[in-house]
C-alpha cells in the first residue's frame, strides 16, 4: 500500500450563491520517499486539495462530501481534531506559500523551531535547542547559533523559507507538503532552495507532495506528475511520461508555454480564456471552452481517467476507446 492514497475526493464550500465544488474525483498514490508534483494553473485546486489531506480544510468552511484520504494505512477522514494535531507536524508537516508571513514575527526563529520539536518530540529544551541548531546548519544557514536568536524581519527572503523548511523537517515526517515553496523568492534563491530540497530529499526519508504552477522546478525535483485543471486530475504518471509523452491538450498547452532555450520564438505560447471558477464549471469535460480537440460528447460527459501504459493516465475521450466525436 502507497503512504498516502487520495481517492474520490469531492469538496463543498456553501456560498451566498449556491454549493460550490471545487474538487471532484480527485486521487492520486504517493509512495515513501518519492517526490510528486502536483501542477496546474493558479486556482485549478492544488491548495485546497493540501489543505484537504491536512483537513484544515474546515477552518476555510469547506467540507469533504466523498471519497477517502488513506496515509501510512490509517483513514485521515475518520480523525478527530485531537488526533490530527498529533499527525500534522509530527507525521505530515506544510510548507506554506508564503515564508514573509508563515512565521510569527514576535518570536526568535531558533524557538519557533524549537516548538515544534518540543511539541510532538517531548525533547527538553537544551536537547530540543541542539536539534534546532543542526538543522538550521543542515539547511545552509550560516552562523546558525547567531541566527538562532534572531526575528523574522531580521532574515532575507530565503533564510526565512530556510527556516520554515527546518520547521517542517524538524520532527522527521513522513509526508512533507510544500505548496509552492518557492513562488514568493527571486530566482537566484529559487534556485538555492530547489538545490536544498533536492539535498534533503536524500538525506530525510519523506515523501514530498510539490505544489507548483512552475513545469521547471517539476523537472528538477519530481519523481511523478500530477496535471490538475478546474478540480479535477486530469493526467497523471511520472516525469518522463509527461514531459516526453503528454496526452492531455491541458498538458500539452502547458508545456507548449514554456520558452524553449534552443527555438527561436517571436511569441511566448499562451492557453486562451482562464480556469473557470467553481460556480460556472462546465458540466462535460472541464476544459472544453479552452480545448482545440473538443467533439460533441466533450460538451455533456465527464471523461474519467483511463490508463495508456504502465505508469500514465489520462481523462480525454480523445484516448477513449470510442472517441469518433458522436
Ligand atoms: Fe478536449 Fe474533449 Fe479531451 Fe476535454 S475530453 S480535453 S474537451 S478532447
Amino acid at each position: 500500500m502507497s503512504l498516502l492514497e487520495v481517492s474520490g475526493l469531492k469538496l463543498r464550500f456553501y456560498s451566498l450563491d449556491g454549493p460550490i465544488e471545487p474538487l471532484d474525483r480527485v486521487g492520486f498514490q504517493l509512495e515513501e520517499g518519492e517526490v510528486l508534483g502536483l501542477v496546474g494553473e493558479t486556482g485549478c485546486g492544488k491548495s485546497i486539495t493540501a489543505k484537504s489531506i491536512i483537513k484544515l480544510i474546515s477552518y476555510s468552511g469547506g467540507e469533504i462530501i466523498n471519497g477517502s484520504i488513506i496515509f501510512d494505512h490509517e483513514d485521515l477522514l475518520s480523525k478527530s481534531e485531537k488526533e490530527m494535531q498529533k499527525i500534522r507536524g509530527a507525521k505530515i508537516s506544510l510548507i506554506s506559500q508564503d515564508p514573509m508571513t508563515s512565521l510569527d514575527p514576535v518570536y526568535r526563529v531558533g524557538d519557533q523551531i524549537i516548538e515544534a520539536i518540543q511539541v510532538h518530540k517531548k525533547l527538553h529544551y537544551k536537547e530540543a535547542k541542539k536539534k534546532a541548531v543542526e538543522l538550521m546548519r543542515l539547511m545552509g544557514i550560516p552562523l546558525p547559533k547567531k541566527v538562532f536568536y534572531q526575528y523574522p524581519h531580521e532574515l532575507s527572503g530565503g533564510m526565512k523559507q530556510r527556516i520554515i523548511i527546518a520547521i517542517a523537517l524538524s520532527c522527521d515526517p513522513a509526508l512533507v507538503i510544500a505548496d509552492e515553496p518557492t513562488t514568493a523568492l527571486d530566482v537566484t534563491i529559487q534556485a538555492q532552495i530547489i538545490d536544498l530540497f533536492n539535498k534533503l530529499k536524500e538525506q530525510f526519508q519523506s515523501a514530498f507532495l510539490l505544489i507548483t504552477h512552475d513545469l521547471g522546478v517539476v523537472a528538477q525535483m519530481c519523481n511523478s506528475v500530477a496535471i490538475m485543471y478546474a478540480g479535477n486530475i486530469v493526467e497523471k504518471g511520472s516525469v518522463k511520461k509527461i514531459f516526453h509523452s503528454p496526452n492531455h491538450p491541458y498538458t500539452k498547452s502547458l508545456l507548449e508555454c514554456i520558452p524553449k532555450m534552443n527555438q527561436k520564438q517571436k511569441k511566448l505560447m499562451a492557453i486562451p480564456g482562464s480556469v473557470p471558477h467553481p460556480l460556472h464549471f462546465p458540466t462535460g469535460c472541464r476544459f472544453y471552452p479552452r480545448c482545440q480537440y473538443a467533439m460533441k460528447k466533450c460538451l455533456s460527459q465527464h471523461p474519467g481517467l483511463i490508463k495508456v501504459d504502465n505508469d500514465h493516465f489520462v481523462a480525454c475521450f480523445k484516448y477513449s476507446n470510442n472517441s469518433n466525436g458522436e
